[in-house]
């Protein structure tokens, strides 16, 4: 059925149908505003905004995986900072020719990932729109000690989970019709784009163990990213080009790009912390415990060093490679 048909509110009853709740829950959607039981006196607060053309392209996203993918972004922030997600404010701007049928896929992937997290969608607000716009707030419980960009010192080891350049592939792939690949290469990369897994077990234990000084999620590509981190601990980074991880699909089609996409692709959404050598260690009994593999890849060095790159044959170098940046021209 046409939205003009069924209306705002019309549409709002249909979206209640998908929300979750969590016994944090006292007041879900439906009043002016939910109501939240906090665990603590403090929250973990973070947003998102997607737009379509700039962050997404319904091309190549079905409404499903961009409901997925919309959430995994925000969990992904949760975890970066240790903490456990709570419940997501979910506001739509959509133009006026949409089928409920759109919307209501878009809130089944979205809830497909709040289950799996046990996050509550609590509210949100609808307006019309030229394109499709999405804004997310997720709330998280704080841990114990969250764990900041600031917080690495000299002499530190820095990890990354999973593995890296995924997203940035499958995009690629998505993009370019033409590039023949493999069935199953093409498929986990492109999954990899389209449904990240925010890890946030890793997060969480970090957190509850003390373990990461200091922590990032990997969203503009590992450089940038690492950048940040470098930036507000006043550290620079020496990276083991070699250790870098790459799943098998990603070294049976990079090919000549070699690590470039583990370097500056984006959307990766795995967590890049930094550690002391002498956790060393219980990072990596840690490391399977959440079921994602974390690998050691560099050392912090003194800030004047910058971040530089260590290739296989010991030669030193300065990546000339960013990440992203939606207000530079590339
Ligand atoms: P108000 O005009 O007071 O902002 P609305 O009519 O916009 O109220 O919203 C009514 C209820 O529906 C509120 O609980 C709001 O949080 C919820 N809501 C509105 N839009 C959405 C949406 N896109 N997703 C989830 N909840 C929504
Ligand atoms: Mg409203």
């Amino acid at each position: 059925m046409k939205l003009s048909q069924v209306g705002e509110f019309g549409l709002i009853e249909r979206v209640r149908r998908f929300a979750i709740k969590s016994s944090d829950v006292r007041l879900g959607i439906g009043d002016d505003a939910a109501w939240v039981r906090a665990r603590s006196d403090s929250w973990l607060v973070t947003a998102d905004l997607l737009l379509e053309r700039i962050h997404f392209n319904l091309e190549w996203i079905s409404f499903y995986d961009l409901g997925y993918k919309t959430l995994a972004v925000n969990l992904s922030d949760i975890a970066a900072m240790g903490g456990v997600p709570a419940c997501v404010i979910l506001s739509l701007g959509i133009p006026a020719h949409y089928d409920t049928d759109q919307i209501e896929e878009f809130y089944r992937g979205l809830r497909s990932i709040a289950l799996k997290s046990k996050i509550a969608l609590v509210g949100g607000d609808t307006s019309v729109a030229e394109s499709l716009l999405i804004s997310a707030c997720v709330m998280g419980h704080v841990p114990a000690r969250p764990i900041f960009r600031r917080g690495a010192k000299v002499n530190e080891d820095i990890y990354v989970t999973g593995t890296l350049g995924d997203s940035a592939l499958g995009l690629e792939l998505l993009r370019n019709k033409e590039a023949h690949c493999a069935a199953p290469v093409r498929s986990f990369l492109v999954n990899r784009h389209l449904r990240p897994t925010p890890r946030l077990a890793a997060g969480a234990l970090l957190a509850r163990e003390k373990l990461a000084t200091a922590m990032i999620d990997v969203s503009d590509g590992l450089l940038q990213d690492l950048g940040h981190i470098c930036k507000a601990s006043g550290v620079g980074a020496r990276i083991l080009e070699e250790k870098l991880p790459l799943s098998a699909a990603y070294q049976s089609i990079a090919g000549k790009m070699g690590a470039s996409y583990a370097l500056s692709g984006g959307e990766d959404y795995e967590l890049l912390f930094c550690a002391r050598p002498t956790d060393r260690e219980r990072i990596q009994k840690l490391g399977r415990r959440p079921q994602v593999r974390i690998t050691r890849i560099g050392t912090c060095v003194p800030a004047r060093e910058g971040v530089s790159l260590l290739d296989s044959r010991g030669k030193l170098r300065k990546p000339t490679t960013g990440g992203f940046d939606h207000f530079k021209t590339r």
